[in-house]
């Protein structure tokens, strides 16, 4: 028999948030949980009717992170379960890296894992999941197979959980470069020391969006490796700048060009400050990426933020063609979908273009997004096109 997992109450206002699909239970929702240590628990509503199985972590304002219904037993099997679930979702990806496991998007809360070729890369967002950390890795070794495991635990989300944050190989080797195909691209990954995981998977099919637009003149703005850079240059005879503040990233992504025998040319520039001069000059062009990072932190940063993104694309819809292309995202999770949009029709407006809205994007199917957890769909993009 396994010994009974410490029950945590909750109350009215975090079982109404369960029954609605969401998995969180903030702190302030629960009864007192004073001196219960991070990793499973069982949860049950006021009258002591059980609620399922959770991971529950002591410091955070997620305290409960919803995970199985009464009845079903949280134990290694049952990640392994869950995780060759998500695997089994992402059967059709012809890439070789892509995101295997989005967290509360693919039902296995705080947890992201995504396959760089042979290899792995994992995040453990919470002390709840810490707690169960044998099991989790078990899971990925059985589904997955990989040559090699790296923790990424260094996102600024565990220090809200009180975790120690560090880069870890958790077993087997893993390289500082793995090399992995998007598309007909060759590309390169930095596991250990790249942004996220190594590379920015979640624009993985808005990459290759942009591959098919026509236009010869072509600016990303924000490039990192080049990922629509690339894309864009390997589609056609285009003339193609990348613009970057970090001298690392543009070598990266320069690398990423000499591989795949493709021109792209590389700036190190402020891209604010590159964007206010550009728009005053003469150059325009068919088609502009903006994926900038995201400026909104927390509710506080919203305004400042939204004003970073106006400014931002009301520039870049001045150094548009006529007939030209803007592909426009933002990773902020603060700032919602309505916000965008609305930030995008006071820039059209300040602008002077008219902009229509071709396409609605998001993030790659590898990422999903829960109709009832909003927190999963923070990636945002929209595709428009000048028609003045
Ligand atoms: N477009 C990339 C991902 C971009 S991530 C892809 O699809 O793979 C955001 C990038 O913005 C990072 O590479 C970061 O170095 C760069 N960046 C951040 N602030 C910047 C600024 N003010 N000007 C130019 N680049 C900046």
């Amino acid at each position: 028999m396994p010994t009974a997992l410490p029950r945590v109450g909750v109350q009215p206002k975090g079982v109404g948030r369960l029954r609605s699909g969401h998995p969180w239970v903030y702190r302030s929702d629960l009864d007192d949980t004073d001196g219960l240590e991070a990793g499973l628990v069982a949860l049950a509503d006021g009258r002591g009717k059980p609620l399922g199985t959770a991971l529950y972590s002591p410091a955070s304002e997620i305290r409960v992170r919803w995970l199985a219904p009464p009845g079903e037993t949280v134990d290694g099997a049952w990640w392994t379960h869950r995780l060759r679930a998500a695997f089994g979702r992402r059967a059709g990806i012809a890439d070789s890296a892509y995101r295997v496991a989005h967290a509360e998007g693919d039902g296995l809360p705080s947890l992201v894992v995504d396959r760089y070729d042979r290899w792995a890369v994992a995040q453990l967002l919470s002390a709840g999941l810490e707690a169960v950390r044998g099991q989790v890795l078990d899971a990925i070794r059985e589904v997955l197979a990989p040559q090699g495991l790296l923790l990424r635990n260094d996102s600024a989300v565990r220090e809200r959980e009180r975790l120690p944050r560090g880069v870890e190989l958790a077993f087997g080797e893993v390289p500082e470069r793995i090399a992995y195909t998007e598309g007909t691209l060759r590309l390169e990954a930095a596991p250990w020391t790249g942004q996220k995981t190594g590379a920015f998977l979640d624009q993985r099919e808005n990459h290759a969006l942009l591959g098919r637009l026509p236009g010869r003149r072509c600016l990303d703005v924000f490039c990192y490796h080049g990922g629509f850079g690339l894309q864009l240059a390997a589609s056609g005879s285009r003339d193609v700048l990348g613009i970057d503040s970090s001298a690392e990233a543009l070598r990266i992504c320069a690398a990423n060009a000499e591989r795949n025998g493709l021109a792209l040319r590389t700036l190190e520039a402020n891209a604010f400050d590159w964007l206010r001069e550009a728009a005053r000059g003469p150059e325009r062009y068919d088609v502009v990426v903006l994926d900038p990072p995201a400026f909104a932190k927390d509710k506080a940063s919203l305004p400042r933020a939204i004003a970073g993104y106006k400014e931002l694309n009301l520039r870049a819809m001045k150094l548009l063609a006529s007939g030209g292309w803007l592909f426009t995202a933002s990773c902020s999770y603060h700032v919602h979908r309505g916000d965008f949009f609305a930030m995008l029709g006071e820039a059209a407006t300040d602008s002077g273009r008219r902009l229509q809205l071709t396409e609605i994007r998001g993030a790659a199917a590898d990422h999903p997004e829960l109709v009832t957890v909003p927190e999963t769909g923070y990636l945002k993009a929209a595709l428009l096109r000048a028609i003045d």
